[in-house]
């Protein structure tokens, strides 16, 4: 049974509800739903350390970013198990990519923020310069898809910029969260600077509304994204959002057909397609289009399958498959679910699917669909793949397949995104600006942006009178 971790400790407050094994559909296990009462006790927890946490130097709390990474090194075995439980992600994937991520989250963030230098202005007569002072209490409202690596991506640069938090993970993954209250635990981590309440939306919905959270920071869909900003809209609250995407890859002819196949089908099937930065609208030369679609179905037969997180989701996901066959597409790859002949039937997998043939304005292609599916359509000129690939209401990441330095630069610069990606997909700095356009998102996290979000800055002016010596 899985427990908030609030002030420090465990607390098993609250009614309790089931958490599913995505490959074979069974309950897995329980964890406690925050009511109305865990919320606040875990909010006034985080504001009681806030008043501490925030006055250490930072090069002290850069420290403890160190121990929390040391003490995830330690722990990486039950937070692999516990990150496979709740999602089914491959051994490989979740041992190489979420849980270092972790690690490395916040490592860099303690390098980042102890070496971050300060504005300061000396005209004459005057001195500005600007000290940053954290927000307060921050509630970090995170997805299911990568639950630890989200979590972290948000923890570390809160806690180091001298904010409490309130964490609420998705009501499918609670388990990594649950290793991490451990890990704060055991690393002495002073109680109530990181507090983990579980629950449904509901829960976050009570948490980004209580007044004595002062900045809510969430990734996860447009929709919930909405939802929150109108929760927070009374208060102004500052809200840092990673939402949704529909994003776009065009291939032109120059790319070298087997690099762009291999490196498209990574950037659709990886996590079942469950990453807000896989192309789900694929844009692909004309002269090419027949044979990128042949081989690209190659793939998807070849995949690792992944399932989808829950049975509803499953459910979303082949309703996409249905939408496009009513709708007259040709199914390249998939298009229904897998058998086994094992457990795993009674689990949430659907195959990974490539599909042709469907308008540009229909909702398969313009509707986030967060499966292992993607759409492919011919183009003519560079400029029609722009025009195609900024057709779409969200803006978050493209990928661009071309040996044309120049094209690659000019397209690149051109693409309404906010990450865009050469000959290659998820290569990440965690130093650059990470964020979306349009639905995508509002603001940038990713280095010192990061910073920039979980701290508002004073400026101070002193005049400086002039006196001969
Ligand atoms: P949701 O928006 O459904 O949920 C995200 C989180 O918000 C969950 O913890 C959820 O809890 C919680 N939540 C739900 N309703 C509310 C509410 N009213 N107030 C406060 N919190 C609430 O997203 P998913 O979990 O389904 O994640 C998939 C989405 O996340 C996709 O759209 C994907 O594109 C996006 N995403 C974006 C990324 C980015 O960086 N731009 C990265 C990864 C994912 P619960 O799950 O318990 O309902």
């Amino acid at each position: 049974m899985l427990t908030h971790f609030i002030g420090g400790q465990p607390v098993a407050a609250g009614t309790t509800f089931p958490v599913h094994d995505p490959v074979t559909g069974a309950v897995a296990g329980q964890a406690h739903e925050a009511d109305p009462e865990v919320v606040d006790r875990a909010v006034r927890a985080a504001r009681q350390a806030a008043r501490d946490w925030s006055s250490m130097p930072v090069g002290e709390r850069a420290g403890w970013m160190r121990r929390l990474a040391e003490g995830i090194e330690a722990r990486f075995d039950d937070l692999v198990a516990a990150e496979i439980a709740d999602t089914g992600k491959s051994l490989e994937q979740t041992r190489t990519l979420d849980i270092p991520r972790g690690i490395a989250n916040f490592r860099a963030f303690a390098e980042i923020a102890a070496q971050r230098p300060e504005d300061a202005f000396h005209l004459s007569g005057m001195l500005s310069y600007t000290v940053r002072r954290p927000l307060g209490v921050v509630a970090v409202i995170v997805p299911w898809n990568l639950p630890f690596l989200l979590m972290t991506w948000k923890l570390a640069p809160a806690l180091v910029a001298g904010n409490t938090v309130v964490v609420k993970p998705s009501e499918h993954t609670p388990g990594s969260a649950a290793v991490f209250a451990e890990i704060c635990a055991e690393a002495g981590l002073p109680p109530g600077v990181v507090n983990i309440i579980f629950g449904y939306g509901s829960a976050g919905q009570l948490l980004v509304e209580h007044p004595g959270v002062d900045a809510v920071t969430f990734t996860g869909s447009t929709k919930t994204g909405s939802t929150i900003m109108k929760s927070v809209a009374d208060r102004v609250k500052p809200i840092s959002f990673e939402l949704g995407g529909k994003n776009a890859g065009i291939v032109f002819d120059d790319a070298g057909l087997d690099r762009a196949v291999e490196g498209t089908a990574k950037s659709v099937f990886t996590n079942g397609g469950q990453v807000c930065l896989c192309t789900e609208r694929m844009y692909v030369q004309r002269s090419i289009f027949e044979d990128f679609c042949a081989a690209l179905a190659v793939r998807a037969q070849e995949v690792e399958l992944q399932p989808m997180i829950s049975a509803e989701h499953r459910e979303k996901v082949l309703s996409y498959y249905a939408l496009a066959r009513s709708e007259g597409a040709k199914m390249r790859a998939g298009g229904s679910v897998p058998l086994f002949g094992d457990h795993r039937d009674s689990g949430y997998f659907v195959e990974p699917t490539v599909v042709t043939g469907l308008s540009e304005w229909s909702r398969f292609n313009r509707e986030e669909i967060f499966g292992p599916v993607c759409h492919v359509a011919p183009f003519d000129s560079e400029a029609e793949a722009i025009d195609l690939a900024n057709g779409s209401e969200y803006g978050l990441a493209a990928t661009v397949w071309t040996a044309g330095l120049d094209r690659a630069h000019r397209v690149a610069q051109r693409l309404e995104a906010g990450l865009v990606w050469v000959n290659t997909w998820y290569l990440r700095d965690l130093r650059t600006p990470f964020g979306g356009v349009k639905l995508s998102g509002i603001g940038r996290e990713g280095g010192t942006r990061s910073l920039d979000f979980y701290s508002e800055p004073t400026t101070i002016t002193i005049k400086l009178e002039q006196h001969d010596a």
